[in-house]
C-alpha cells in the first residue's frame, strides 16, 4: 500500500530568517498539493483556445483590470445546497444560506456547462450541500467528462446509496475529496454532526478496493481534515489511518469562519486550535496561522464562476446568500456577466486607479487585502470555503 502524500513529510525547517520563510512556504505546501489538481486539469484537457485563454485570464489578473476579456477557467457548479449534516460552522449545517434549498436539475447544468466549457478545464460539483443527494450527479459527472472538463467532487461520504461506490469507482470522476475531520466518532460527530464515522470508513475503504480490483486511478482520493481545538490532537492518528486505508493524499486545513458570522471572536475562540498545543506534530500553532489575507488581486474575480442550485452566480465559492449574488449564469450571457457592473466594481477594489461604482460583498472582504478594506483588525479571519 503507498502512503499518502502529507505535508508532515516537510523536513523541520532550519531558524532564522530564512528558515521562518522556508518554514511557511513548507507550511502552505496543502495549498501547493491542490494546486496539482488543477495541473492535472490543465494536461489532461487542454486545448490550444484553453491555453490562450488562461494566459489571457493571467496577464488579465496580475495587471488587475477591471474589464476583463479572458473567460472563467474554473467552474464551481453546486449540484445541491441541501446536506444531511449539521456542521456548525457552515451556513448550510445551520440553517444560515440565504438561498432557499434545492436541487440543480440536469437540464440546467448541461446548459451552463455548454455556455463555459469551450474554456474551461475543470468542473468542482460541490459548494454549500452534498452532491450524492442529487439523483443527477453521476449523470453530470459524465456529460462533463464529455465535455473534455475534469470532473471534481467533495462528499462526506455519509448517504451513500448501495450502487454509490460502485458508480463513484466507474464512473469518469477524476478528483474526490472526502471530508473526515477526526479518527473517533465523539470526536469526528463534534463538528460532522449527525455524521457517522464507521459508515464512511466503511465507504472509503469500499471505493478504494473496488478502485483497486478495477486497476484504475480515478477518482484521485483527498482526505480532508479540518484542523480544529478539538481535533487538533489526532492530526498523527489520521494521517497513520489514512496510510492504513489507502487514500492518495491527506490534506490538514485551517478551519475557516463563515464569512457572514456576526461573532467571529466568539467562533475563534471556539473552534481554533489552542496556541499552547504540544502535540508531536504542533499541529495547533501550525493551522491556526497558516493562512493570511492575501496580498494580490482577488483570482475568483478572473479565473473562477460559482454557480448555485438556482442558477445564479456567486462571485466565489466562499460567499453564500442570495444578497450577495452578482448574476444569473443562465439569463445573462456569459459577455454581459462576467463584466457586469458588479464583476466590474469588485475588481476595481484591487486595481490601483479604479473605483468601486456599485456596492458588493467584496467591499468586506477579508480574504484578498484591498483599499477598502484596510487596516484589518485581526490577522487570521479566514473563511470557510467549499464545506464539504
Ligand atoms: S468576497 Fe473576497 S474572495 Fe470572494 S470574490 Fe469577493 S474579493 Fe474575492
Ligand atoms: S460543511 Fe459540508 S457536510 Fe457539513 S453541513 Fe455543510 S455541506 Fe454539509
Amino acid at each position: 500500500m503507498t502512503a499518502p502524500t502529507t505535508e508532515s513529510e516537510s523536513p523541520t525547517p532550519p531558524e532564522g530568517r530564512v528558515g521562518r520563510t522556508l518554514r511557511r512556504q513548507l507550511e502552505r505546501l496543502p495549498q501547493y498539493r491542490r494546486h496539482a489538481k488543477h495541473l492535472r486539469s490543465l494536461l489532461a484537457h487542454s486545448t490550444w483556445r484553453k491555453l490562450a485563454n488562461v494566459a489571457l485570464v493571467e496577464s488579465e489578473w496580475l495587471r488587475r483590470r477591471r474589464v476583463v476579456r479572458g473567460r472563467p477557467y474554473i467552474l464551481f457548479i453546486d449540484p445541491t445546497n441541501v446536506c444531511n449534516l449539521k456542521c456548525p460552522l457552515c451556513p448550510t449545517g445551520t440553517g444560515d444560506g440565504g438561498r432557499e434549498a434545492g436541487m440543480l436539475s440536469y437540464e440546467c447544468f448541461t446548459q451552463i456547462i455548454d455556455r463555459f466549457s469551450e474554456y474551461a478545464y475543470e468542473v468542482n460539483l460541490y459548494n454549500w450541500g452534498e452532491p450524492l443527494l442529487n439523483k443527477d450527479i453521476f449523470r453530470m459527472i459524465a456529460y462533463t467528462h464529455h465535455q473534455n472538463l475534469m470532473p471534481a467532487m467533495s462528499s462526506n461520504l455519509n448517504t451513500v446509496r448501495p450502487t454509490d461506490v460502485e458508480n463513484l469507482a466507474r464512473s469518469p470522476l477524476e478528483y474526490l475529496t472526502v471530508s473526515i475531520d477526526g479518527t473517533t466518532q465523539d470526536v469526528y460527530a463534534h463538528y460532522r454532526r449527525q455524521g457517522n464515522l464507521e459508515l464512511v470508513l466503511d465507504n472509503l475503504r469500499a471505493l478504494i478496493d473496488l478502485r483497486r480490483r478495477l486497476d484504475r486511478k480515478t477518482p484521485f482520493i483527498e482526505w480532508q481534515f479540518i484542523v480544529m481545538r478539538h481535533n487538533a490532537h489526532q492530526v498523527d492518528e489520521a494521517r497513520r489511518l489514512a496510510a492504513e486505508i489507502g487514500v492518495d493524499l491527506v490534506r490538514f486545513i485551517p478551519v475557516g469562519l463563515p464569512f457572514d458570522a456576526k461573532d467571529k471572536g466568539k467562533l475563534r475562540r471556539e473552534w481554533y486550535p489552542e496556541l499552547s498545543d504540544s502535540s508531536p506534530s504542533g499541529a495547533a500553532s501550525q493551522y491556526q496561522f497558516l493562512q493570511r489575507p492575501s496580498r494580490s488581486a482577488c483570482f475568483y474575480l478572473y479565473r473562477s464562476i460559482t454557480v448555485n442550485p438556482d442558477g445564479r452566480v456567486s462571485p466565489c465559492c466562499i460567499v453564500y446568500g442570495e444578497k450577495n449574488d452578482f448574476g444569473h449564469a443562465l439569463t445573462d450571457s456569459v459577455d454581459a456577466l462576467w463584466n457586469n457592473e458588479r464583476y466590474q466594481s469588485a475588481r476595481s477594489l484591487f486595481s490601483r486607479t479604479g473605483v468601486p461604482t456599485a456596492p458588493t460583498v467584496c467591499d468586506r472582504c477579508h480574504i484578498f487585502a484591498h483599499r477598502a478594506n484596510r487596516p484589518r483588525p485581526v490577522p487570521a479571519a479566514h473563511t470557510n470555503g467549499p464545506p464539504t
